[in-house]
């Protein structure tokens, strides 16, 4: 294994995440663990590792100890002997952390060449009365080569059929991923979507969205082009014991139904071998009851993990705030201000946002009054809890 390049000889004070999987004591052996060791303690903890049966996944700089970026290195087979010391690495790391980012897979189909999946169904999300289109639309990836592959919080790019105005061919759109890594049918080569049909008056003219109308109209069958993976904003912590709030209006709701089914669904929970122990709080906006997403699903898990979920419901045309205007998620946030900040002093726990881009205001503003009843100082707190990883925005 390369461990010491030219480039890391050329700064010793450099530090180095070392990324492990399997490794631990007992029964408290974890999926992953994340070591941040000084250069000079590098080599000698991976051998540590490697004789403690952990499988080091990935070796790399920390971006900004040296000025020279963190590209990966690659990963060691997996060694395994005699239990021996524990390693003893120089930090390890105070909060818990997304997954570390070198094992996550990004961009194995570019625009250029993009992966031709096949949809294997596109069903309607919404009940009768609801306000547009939503579907859920899913893709067969297998027979990749390389395969493409995802983790829960990431997105893949659509190209539409067809050429835009210019004669040009489409550009990809970007949607965040629903399912989890192993697909909806769990057999590792899916990925599905949650579309809306976007839909606007211009100049008295209904005008309707390009990839959207494309994606919830096809048929299965069809052969669809796929980019990526991208994205590392929106990765879930490794922690079992994490805890996990999540802000949703709409379609937003995607890779939060990837996170429940991670955590709730129970062939998920026998495939992963995460077994989620924190608490996930989902607060979902929708303008109506029928425009619900999912809802079936999230009320299931509610009944099987009542100590581990909960799940709260702003629908803006049905229910009123305090102040009697349409309710909105922050307006919910604002309601439970007290137990959500309860829940972010425990540096255990992740902020998930994602949906219309209109609602950061007003969860800033529900986060500083909450804040503030609490003496704390929400300009402050944010940009902390950002840099501490536990702050995670996707929002159009
Ligand atoms: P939707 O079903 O129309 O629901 C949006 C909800 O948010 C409605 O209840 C709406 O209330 C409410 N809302 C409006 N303004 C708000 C504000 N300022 N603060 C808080 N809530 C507000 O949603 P949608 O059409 O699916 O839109 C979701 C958004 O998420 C889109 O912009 C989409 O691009 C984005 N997104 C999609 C994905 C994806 O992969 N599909 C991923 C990330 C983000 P009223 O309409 O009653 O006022």
């Amino acid at each position: 294994m390369r461990v010491s390049t030219g480039r890391a000889n050329q700064s010793d004070s450099r530090m180095f995440n070392v990324v492990v999987e399997g490794f631990g004591i007992g029964q408290q052996r974890q999926a992953e663990r994340v070591f941040t060791v000084p250069f000079s303690q590098l080599q000698s903890t991976i051998q540590t590792i490697a004789r403690q049966g952990g499988v080091i996944t990935g070796v790399f700089a920390i971006d900004g100890s040296s000025g020279n970026g963190a590209d990966p290195m690659p990963a060691p087979a997996a060694e395994t002997a005699a239990a021996g010391d524990a390693p003893t690495p120089a930090a390890a790391p105070a909060v818990t952390k997304a997954p570390a980012h070198a094992t996550v897979p990004v961009n194995t189909y570019k625009p250029k060449t993009p992966f031709l999946g096949t949809v294997t169904e596109n069903y309607s999300l919404v009940g009768e009365g609801a306000i547009g289109r939503v579907n859920h639309i899913t893709f067969d990836l297998a027979g990749g080569d390389p395969q493409l592959e995802y983790v829960e919080g990431q997105s893949i790019g659509i190209i539409p059929e067809g050429t835009d105005a210019n004669g040009k061919p489409h550009k990809l759109r970007l949607y965040s991923i629903a399912s989890t890594r192993h697909g909806d049918n769990m057999a590792t080569h899916t990925v599905s979507l949650c579309v809306r049909q976007l839909e606007y008056e211009q100049d008295g003219e209904t005008i309707k969205g390009v990839c959207s109308t494309y994606l919830c109209d096809i048929e299965p069958a069809a052969k669809v082009k796929i980019t990526g993976p991208v994205g590392k904003e929106m990765l879930l912590p490794d922690d079992e014991e994490a805890n996990v709030i999540m802000l949703a209006t709409g379609t937003g709701i995607a890779p939060m139904r990837a996170y429940l089914r991670r955590m709730f669904e129970p062939a998920e929970r026998d495939k992963n071998g995460w077994h989620f122990r924190g608490k996930a709080w989902l607060f979902m906006g929708v303008p109506k009851t029928p425009n619900l997403l999912y809802d079936a699903d999230f009320e299931h898990y509610l009944k099987q993990y009542p100590d581990n979920f909960r799940y709260t419901k702003a629908i803006s045309r049905e229910q009123q705030n305090a102040k009697g205007g349409r309710m909105y998620i922050q307006d919910r946030v604002l309601e439970h201000a007290d137990e959500i900040f309860t829940l972010i002093e425990d540096p255990k726990t992740h902020v998930y946002m994602c949906g219309l881009k209109g609602m950061e205001p007003g969860i800033d503003e529900a986060m500083t009054a909450a804040a503030a009843a609490k003496g704390l100082d929400w300009s402050e707190l944010r940009p902390a809890l950002k840099k501490a990883g536990r702050w995670h925005v996707e929002t159009y």
